[in-house]
């Protein structure tokens, strides 16, 4: 499962509207995708840094994932992704080592990438994601 770079960090953003021109001039780069995410609740905002990628999680649902998260932690880091050749695999692997899991197995994310989730508890308080194209 050995993951190759970060593929992306997942920061939980009260608004897109309002945070997507904000990164854009932090980060001198442009916005280059915004999607829905029916299944998560969320819409998603992409930035490029070289290999990784910056994701701005909007809730659309107060009772979805990042709508739970900005209530109980606000904005703020929510989750590192990591590159890996097959995330089913790598979520088995994790399982095998005793690691609890979110997802068994991968399901569709944001940009058609194959995802799947650790339990933070089992991560010492890190929502780990990994992720395949
Ligand atoms: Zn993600």
């Amino acid at each position: 499962m050995k993951p190759s770079h970060i593929e992306h960090l997942g920061i939980a953003v009260k608004s897109l509207e309002e945070s997507i021109p904000y990164y854009e001039s932090l980060l001198g780069t442009k916005c280059y995708n915004i999607e829905e995410v029916k299944d998560q609740r969320v819409r998603t905002a992409f930035f490029r840094i070289g290999e990784t990628k910056i994701e701005l999680l909007e809730s659309t649902d107060p009772e979805g994932p990042i709508g739970k998260f900005l209530e109980k932690k606000g904005e703020g880091i929510h989750h590192i992704a990591f590159a890996v050749d097959n995330a089913t695999d790598a979520l088995s692997e994790a399982e095998s080592m005793g690691i609890a899991l979110i997802d068994k197995v991968s399901r569709k994310g944001a940009e058609g990438m194959n995802i799947g989730f650790l339990h933070p508890k089992s991560t010492h308080g890190v929502l780990i994601e990994f992720c395949n194209p």
